[in-house]
């Protein structure tokens, strides 16, 4: 029988009502004795590394949960993390590169209602993350949400209230679980020694522009973070009617990541097509996100200038593809 270790994080999951709102409040051994019947297909262990709504959680709780999981790793077959869904598509994209080349599962789950209440989708989701942590055919970190299975570089929340949160962005479902059974899509194998990472660069930020962007809002954000992710429109591109260059020119000579990316929800930039995009990378040295999320790009990016300041290294890395991050480059 496998066995798995359950790692509480908080989250509506675990969420009981308070008079200033809903607070986590269960650990994940209190959430374990909701669904009994796994007992029949694994031996699970529970452990409680914080209880925070996941609006509250930061960079460094996503090295404490790989830290955590590095020092159990030969103890367990798989892992599953009970997480908020609010920024569950963050962690599971920084854990995807503090963790990388994993051949046991790391299954992040949660859930849209506590599981005390009644019709929740609580039990579901944690009862399947288990299963699909118990199979023979997972790998890696990934997100079980509703019955999809999906990357863990590719998950984005898009229902704010519904029990099909999430979805899968320019990427398939890795899997579904139905009836209890694993149907996978998306087949993967893993050879070698997993690598644990113990840094990221928190100081990375995220601009979306909008028409008529201030250009001292964009000058302050691109002074202040060491790498910023510029959510562009449509395939890419960058108003001609502001500072923005000069501002871009100036990081990237001081040894900040600029990376172009698309405010647009499916199918990713292409910053060749229109002459607001076409010489950023030519002569910015700006980077581009192709089909990556931008969950992806930031928590790569934290990743990446943890690693190196050397623009080149640091380059050949953003393109280089980590967990089925990036498809088109
Ligand atoms: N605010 C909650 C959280 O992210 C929402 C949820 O878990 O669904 O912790």
């Amino acid at each position: 029988m496998k066995k798995i270790l359950i790692i509480g994080t908080g989250g509506t999951i675990a969420s009981a009502p308070s008079e200033v709102g809903l607070v986590p409040a269960l650990t994940s051994e209190q959430l374990l004795e909701h669904i009994p019947s796994v007992a029949a297909f694994c031996k699970v262990d529970c452990m409680q590394i914080f209880t925070l709504d996941s609006t509250n959680i930061r960079p460094g709780h996503w090295l404490l949960i790989a830290d955590e999981i590095r020092s159990c790793y030969d103890r367990y077959d798989g892992f599953v993390i009970t997480h908020g869904t609010d920024t569950m598509a963050y962690t599971a994209a920084g854990l995807s590169y503090l963790i990388q080349n994993s051949a046991k599962p790391i299954v992040i789950t949660g859930a849209q209602r506590p599981i005390n209440e009644d019709g929740t989708d609580a039990k579901r989701n944690l009862t399947d993350a288990l299963i699909y942590a118990c199979d023979e055919g997972s790998h890696g970190v990934s997100l079980v949400f509703f019955g999809s299975v999906i990357c863990g570089t590719r998950a984005r929340k898009n229902y704010s209230k519904s029990f099909m949160a999430f979805g899968s962005v320019n990427f398939p479902e890795l899997a579904r679980i139905q009836d209890g059974h694993v149907i996978r899509y998306v087949p993967e194998q893993v050879s070698g020694a997993p690598m644990f990472y113990d840094y990221m660069d928190p100081n990375v930020g995220l601009i979306k522009l909008t028409p008529g962007l201030n250009d001292d809002v964009m000058q302050y954000a691109i002074e202040k973070y060491d790498g910023l992710v510029i959510e562009s429109f449509g395939v890419g591109g960058l108003p001609e009617y502001s500072d923005f260059h000069v501002h871009i020119r100036r990081a990237v000579d001081r040894g900040k990541l600029i990376v172009m990316t698309t405010q647009v929800p499916n199918e990713g930039s292409d910053l060749s097509v229109y002459r607001v995009g076409r010489t950023l990378k030519s002569n910015l040295s700006v980077l581009e996100a192709y089909d990556m999320t931008s969950e992806a790009v930031l928590t790569k990016l934290m990743w990446i200038l943890g690693k190196t300041n050397d623009f080149e290294t640091a380059k050949a890395l953003f393109y280089r593809p980590v967990a089925h991050d990036i498809l088109c480059v």
